[in-house]
């Protein structure tokens, strides 16, 4: 299965990757997880997407969307993938379906998990990871809502998305997840 989990920060798509990937035995891909890496091993690439994590901006499509043709072209990928928290942009949606065409294996499923704000403030601020102040959460959320949400329609026009609501328990969303993949 090749595919793309969308939603707000804090909707809770890294847990639900997880949980999916293992059922679907597909690799787990987070854009987020490889620049912390990078960073944390203090690489080049790592040092250059800092300024704009810490800040709650998108790092610029051509560094990420570089970064993850790189990842796509690993073996493991041969019987799918789970990308979460990339594409972000129209722009990284469009370089995917790119990508994607070379290998002649189009993205299959987009599930989008809903949240709403109030919700996602306080999941994020209990999280307290570095870039978490309520400050740059805001920010990120604004950036969701400006850059990310057009891919929305964009794979709904391709016919592909499928909407889940991301509230309520872990294991609820879980088996939304699992029953709308499967369809
Ligand atoms: P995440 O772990 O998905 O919340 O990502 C953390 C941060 O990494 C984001 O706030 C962005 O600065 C950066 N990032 C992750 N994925 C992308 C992407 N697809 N495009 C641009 N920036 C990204």
């Amino acid at each position: 299965m090749r595919l793309v989990l969308v939603g707000p920060p804090g909707a809770g798509k890294g847990t639900q990757a997880e949980f999916i990937s293992a059922h679907f035995a597909i690799p787990h891909i987070s854009t987020g997880d490889i620049f912390r890496a990078n960073l944390s091993a203090g690489t080049p690439l790592g040092l250059e997407a800092k300024g704009y994590m810490d800040k709650g901006d998108l790092v610029p499509d051509s560094l990420t969307t570089a970064m993850v043709k790189d990842r796509l072209q690993q073996g493991d990928v041969a019987n799918g993938f789970l990308l979460d928290g990339f594409p972000r942009t129209t722009g990284q949606a469009e370089a995917l379906d790119g990508i994607l065409r070379e290998i002649n294996t189009p993205l299959e499923v987009v599930l989008e998990m809903q949240a709403d704000e109030d919700e996602i403030v306080g999941r994020l601020l209990a999280r307290g990871r570095s870039d978490d102040s309520e400050e740059v959460i805001r920010h990120r959320l604004k950036v969701y809502a400006e850059q990310t949400a057009p891919i929305i329609s964009y794979y709904k026009n391709s016919g592909i998305l499928r909407t889940i609501n991301g509230l309520g328990s872990v294991a609820e969303v879980t088996e939304r997840a699992i029953s709308a993949l499967s369809r």
